[in-house]
């Protein structure tokens, strides 16, 4: 019999993630709370089920792409759990970033039934899931991670073995603790930048030719200057991986007061009605009643060019 995959979760990453499962000729098996999001994997073959444990009789291998972790709970383990139906020796892998004592109570819940269990959550954005080309960062077992190992070369280009249960969640913390701080503190620079005048784009070529720019800023240039935040990486879940990352913090004894503060920053923008924005939408936030220039000053030009330009400034 031809091994079919389960695929639950179909929100912007998961279902570009089984669409890319799919080109690759595997047969799905798939659920989302919201069955429309399904569509296409449906018009392409898929088969639909009706709960997360319907997927879960009919498939050898189960991905989760979930929001965060109470809805991981609640397919694996609430009514209609799809953990109590899956065959001693299925392997289930949860690719959504959750935090990493909770991957490693998941690993302990899949181990209690027979259940093979691999954290892998990936970093790349909506554009890398269509793509196929995510990083996944794993925690289980090296086994586990051999004989899933096809399945995740369909979907992504680089697969990191970050060591046993819960390790892999924990390297994707500490990447999007990262990701969260460094954009609001650069969308706080550039407000800065534009309060004392400077033109926005002078500072966007200055910044990001800088080594002080994260590489990742670059992508995140044309939403801001145009002002369109469709979401790739939806603010609130960015927010969940701050609040995830001070759980771990607390956890752990650790200190992390940046990330703390960076996380409130993003809760106001929930609240002002920026969560379902990319979290690029930050500077919005920030930027929002502020007497920021639209064009403020500085020449865009650089070297000769400038000299010259300035020369003929000089002239008039
Ligand atoms: P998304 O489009 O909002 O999708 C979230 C998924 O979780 C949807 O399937 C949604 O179902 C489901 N869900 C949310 N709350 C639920 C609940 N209470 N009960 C049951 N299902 C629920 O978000 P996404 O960007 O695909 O993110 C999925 C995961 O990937 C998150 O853990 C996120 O942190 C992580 N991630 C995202 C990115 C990115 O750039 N977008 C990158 C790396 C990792 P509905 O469709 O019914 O809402």
């Amino acid at each position: 019999m031809e091994m079919k995959i389960g695929f639950i979760g179909l929100g912007i990453m998961g279902s570009r993630m089984a669409a890319n499962l799919q080109k690759h000729g595997y047969p799905l098996v798939v659920f989302n709370r919201t069955g429309s999001k399904a569509e296409s994997l449906l018009a392409n073959g898929a088969e639909w089920a009706a709960s997360p444990a319907a997927v879960a009789g009919q498939v050898e291998v189960l991905f989760t792409m979930l929001a965060h972790p109470e809805a991981v709970k609640e397919a694996a383990l609430g009514k209609d759990g799809f953990l109590a139906h899956l065959a001693p020796d299925a392997l289930w892998v949860d690719c959504s970033t959750v935090n990493p004592s909770f991957s490693k109570q998941m690993a302990a819940e899949a181990d209690t039934r027979g259940v093979h269990f691999l954290g892998a959550p990936v970093s790349g954005s909506k554009t890398q899931a269509a793509d196929g080309t995510l990083i996944f960062w794993v925690g289980g077992t090296a086994l586990d991670l051999v004989s899933s190992w096809e399945l995740l070369n369909c979907m992504g280009t680089k697969i990191v073995h970050a060591g046993g249960p819960g390790l892999g969640a924990a390297l994707k913390l500490v990447i999007n603790q990262l990701l969260g701080t460094t954009m609001a503190a650069f969308a706080e620079g550039i407000v800065l930048g534009q309060a004392l005048g400077l033109n926005r784009e002078v500072l966007f070529e200055s910044l990001l030719s800088t080594p002080a720019a994260a590489p990742f800023l670059t992508a995140k240039r044309e939403k801001i200057e145009k002002g369109n935040y469709a979401a790739d990486f939806p603010l609130r879940w960015l927010q969940k991986d701050l609040h995830l990352a001070a759980v771990s913090a607390y956890e752990t004894g650790v200190a992390m007061p940046l990330t703390n503060v960076a996380k409130e920053i993003y809760r106001f923008a929930i609240r002002e009605g920026d969560g379902d924005k990319d979290f690029s939408a930050i500077y919005h936030y920030l930027a929002r009643d502020c007497e920021v220039m639209p064009k403020g000053n500085g020449h865009l030009v650089q070297s000769d060019a400038l000299r010259d330009r300035l020369q003929r400034t000089e002239c008039l």
